[in-house]
């Protein structure tokens, strides 16, 4: 439902393309993925461009363009790649299911000959949802197709002062928005509102003075710019703990890796051995999860990293290796220059960061929460490094637990997410919508 009447100035008619359209040829955004006027949309970058930028910033995706575009220059090239290849190239962006649909979408565009050029065709390859059909049917084919992604979804809740909360109100910003691409230039148009949204209706501050779309804008004629859109409050989570295991090796330094299971959360990801990720995980028992015995030195602090369902922290633990250690089975020894080629998440480079230069937990004021983790048991009382060590406990301790997928039920949230501050304490305050 939209805001009636307004307060301080009434908005003028509607929104107009054309008006967005003359700002949008002034101010575009160059972009490496972008046509320059007179070109020709290409319909490969267009699509890779918009399943990398799902979830992720212009400035995070840029380099993984580019490198993408240097590895993969077609989509055939694309198709043709392992698997392996791609998670690597991919590492580090984040929603890890993202790559493995690209590379499921790039076999059948490959197989196919050209990408389909409708969003209806579009919808039904792998990867590909409403927004991102809409985008490349738009940009890449000037289809008369509305594109409606969160700043698409800041810019029409603002214009038209939709008081319905985010995501109850997305069918009525699909049709706001659909009812605005013109037949003309809708390529140009999606593109418009959303460099509108990133660089002008921010969600902070909106730069109202210098919108083409100020004088139809309800919110600002109303003055609660910032206020929308309007949203309920998400359920952060339940927070879950696990330890990840950083074993080198004396000599090379190289560090002890697995693949995960392909389905799952960060599936077919490389990894340092983690335990299973629980609710009530019991860091009495990590060395219980330890891929092989070793002098397990637990590492002060955490490494913590958020995903879209729950929060997680790891209790990392490291180990010296002789040179000579076997890799147990599914596992790996690579060194530290062909890390880099290693599919790797965010999570599990914070963690191998984290093993080579841990971080204390910086001390708590007042008494530990619930969520404290105890105090460290004999158990992990931390042992003196030693340059070689042939480092086996004497005795056989019970099978380490098999390598299956900790959760199934999220992905990631930030691909280098830092760890959330603990937020201040203030004294209550008026909304501002109420000055
Ligand atoms: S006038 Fe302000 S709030 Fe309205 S669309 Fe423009 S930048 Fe956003």
């Amino acid at each position: 439902m939209s805001a009636a009447g307004s307060r301080t100035q009434k908005p003028q008619a509607a929104p107009s393309a054309a008006d967005l359209l003359a700002w949008y040829d002034r101010q575009r955004r160059s972009l490496p993925w972008r046509a320059e006027p007179g070109e020709t949309a290409d319909p490969y970058r267009v699509w890779l461009s918009e399943v990398m930028l799902q979830q992720t910033t212009v400035a995070a995706v840029r380099p993984y363009f580019e490198r993408f575009l240097t590895r993969f220059p077609d989509v055939s090239a694309l198709a043709r790649a392992g698997e392996d290849e791609v998670m690597s190239a991919w590492a580090g962006l984040g929603y890890y299911s993202r790559a493995r649909n690209l590379h499921a979408c790039a076999r059948l565009v490959a197989e196919a000959g050209a990408f389909p050029d409708t969003a209806e065709g579009l919808r039904r390859l792998p990867g590909i949802g409403a927004y991102t059909s809409g985008a490349i049917a738009a940009i890449a084919f000037g289809r008369q197709e509305a594109a409606v992604d969160g700043n698409v979804e800041r810019v029409m809740t603002r214009v038209a002062a939709i008081e319905t909360p985010l995501p109850n109100s997305r069918p009525e910003i699909r049709v706001l928005t659909q009812s605005l691409v013109p037949a003309d230039r809708p390529g140009d148009f999606a593109q418009a509102v959303m460099d509108l949204g990133a660089t002008i209706c921010t969600p902070r501050k909106p730069a109202c003075a210098l919108c083409p779309w100020m004088p139809p804008c309800r919110a600002r004629a109303l003055g609660l710019q910032e206020t929308f859109p309007r949203k309920v409050r998400k359920e952060k989570g339940t927070l879950r703990r696990g330890s990840a295991f950083v074993a080198f090796r004396a000599g090379d330094g190289a560090i002890l890796l697995r693949t995960r299971p392909p389905g799952g959360l960060l599936g077919a990801m490389a990894e340092p051995p983690t335990s299973e990720w629980e609710i009530d995980y019991d860091p009495a028992r990590a060395l219980l999860d330890a891929p092989l015995d070793a002098r397990w030195k637990r590492q002060p602090g955490l490494v913590r990293h958020g995903f879209t369902h729950f929060p997680l922290e790891l209790t990392v633990f490291t180990a010296r290796l002789a040179l000579a250690t076997p890799a147990p089975a599914g596992m790996r020894f690579v060194p530290p220059d062909a890390l880099a080629d290693e599919p790797l998440p965010g999570l599990m480079l914070k963690v191998i960061a984290h093993a080579r230069d841990p971080k204390p937990e910086p001390p708590k004021r007042g008494r530990p929460g619930r969520e404290s983790l105890p105090a460290p048991t004999p158990l992990f009382e931390e042992v003196e490094e030693r340059p070689e060590p042939p480092a086996f406990r004497p005795v056989p301790k019970p099978a380490p637990r098999p390598a299956t997928a900790p959760v199934a039920d999220g992905e990631e949230a930030e691909p280098e997410r830092p760890p959330a501050k603990a937020p201040r304490r203030r004294a209550a305050s008026k909304p501002r919508a109420k000055r």
